[in-house]
C-alpha cells in the first residue's frame, strides 16, 4: 500500500502508456501538482502483454514493469468502455476491438453493428479507468473511476481518441469527441480515479 506523501511536489514519474492521447492527458491532471511526467515510449521501455482479466490487474502488470524498468516511481491507466446491453463488452478488450492497427472507426462500428443486434434502443454506457501507481520498491496501489453516459450514433467530433466520437455524458449534449479537452478532462473517468490517487497519496509539503 502507498501513503500520503508518496507524491508531492517534485516527483518524477513514467507513465507506462504508448497511448499518446493518455499520457497528454494525464500530463494535464499533473500539471498543478509539480510532478514532472515522462513517458515509457521516450525512456524506451518495452510494453509488457496485458494478460489480467481485470482493468486493475492490467494496470497494474503495466506499473510494475515499468517502475521495475526505470527505478522511478510509475503509473499506468488501463481503460475502456463498457457497454450495458453488450453485457459490459468490449470492456477490457475495448483497445483490442481496434485490430492490430488500432483503427476505431472500425471498433465503434462494432459497438453499433452489436447494439442494434440487441435492437438498439438501450443504449447506456460507461468509460471506466484503473489507475495503478507502482513504487521501484515493490509498493503499489490502484484507483478506479467511472464516467456515465450512452452511446450516439454517428460518431461526432474529432477531439480525443478512441471511442470518444460515439459517448455522450450524461448532462450533456456533445459527444466527447466534439467537446473541449479540458471539459472532457474535468468530466472523465480518469479524473475521477486520479482524484482519488491523490486523495491517497499526494502531500503538498512532503
Ligand atoms: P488500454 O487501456 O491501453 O488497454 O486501452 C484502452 C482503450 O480503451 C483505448 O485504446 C481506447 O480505445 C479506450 N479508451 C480508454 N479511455 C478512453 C477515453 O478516454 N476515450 C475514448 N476511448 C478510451
Amino acid at each position: 500500500m502507498l501513503k500520503t506523501g508518496t507524491l508531492h511536489r517534485g516527483s518524477k514519474l513514467v507513465i507506462a502508456s504508448h497511448n499518446e492521447g493518455k499520457v497528454w492527458e494525464l500530463g494535464e491532471l499533473f500539471a498543478p501538482y509539480g510532478i514532472e511526467c515522462v513517458s515509457a515510449g521516450s525512456l524506451g521501455l518495452p510494453e509488457p502483454e496485458e494478460t489480467g482479466d481485470t482493468f486493475e490487474a492490467n494496470a497494474l502488470l503495466k506499473a510494475r514493469a515499468a517502475a521495475a524498468g526505470s527505478s522511478l516511481m510509475a503509473l499506468a491507466d488501463d481503460s475502456g468502455i463498457e457497454v450495458e446491453a453488450l453485457g459490459g463488452a468490449p470492456g477490457i478488450q475495448s483497445a483490442r476491438w481496434g485490430g492490430e492497427e488500432r483503427d476505431f472507426g472500425k471498433a465503434m462500428q462494432r459497438v453499433h453493428d452489436e447494439l442494434e443486434a440487441t435492437g438498439g434502443a438501450y443504449t447506456r454506457a460507461n468509460f471506466i479507468c484503473a489507475l495503478a501507481l507502482a513504487a521501484p520498491n515493490g509498493e503499489d496501489a490502484t484507483f478506479t473511476g467511472r464516467v456515465f453516459g450512452s452511446i450516439h450514433w454517428p460518431p461526432r467530433g474529432t477531439r480525443g481518441f478512441g471511442y470518444d466520437p460515439i459517448f455522450v455524458p450524461d448532462g450533456h449534449t456533445e459527444t466527447f469527441g466534439e467537446m473541449d479537452p479540458a471539459l472532457k478532462n474535468a468530466l472523465s473517468h480518469r479524473l475521477r480515479a486520479f482524484e482519488q490517487m491523490i486523495e491517497a497519496t499526494y502531500a503538498n509539503d512532503a
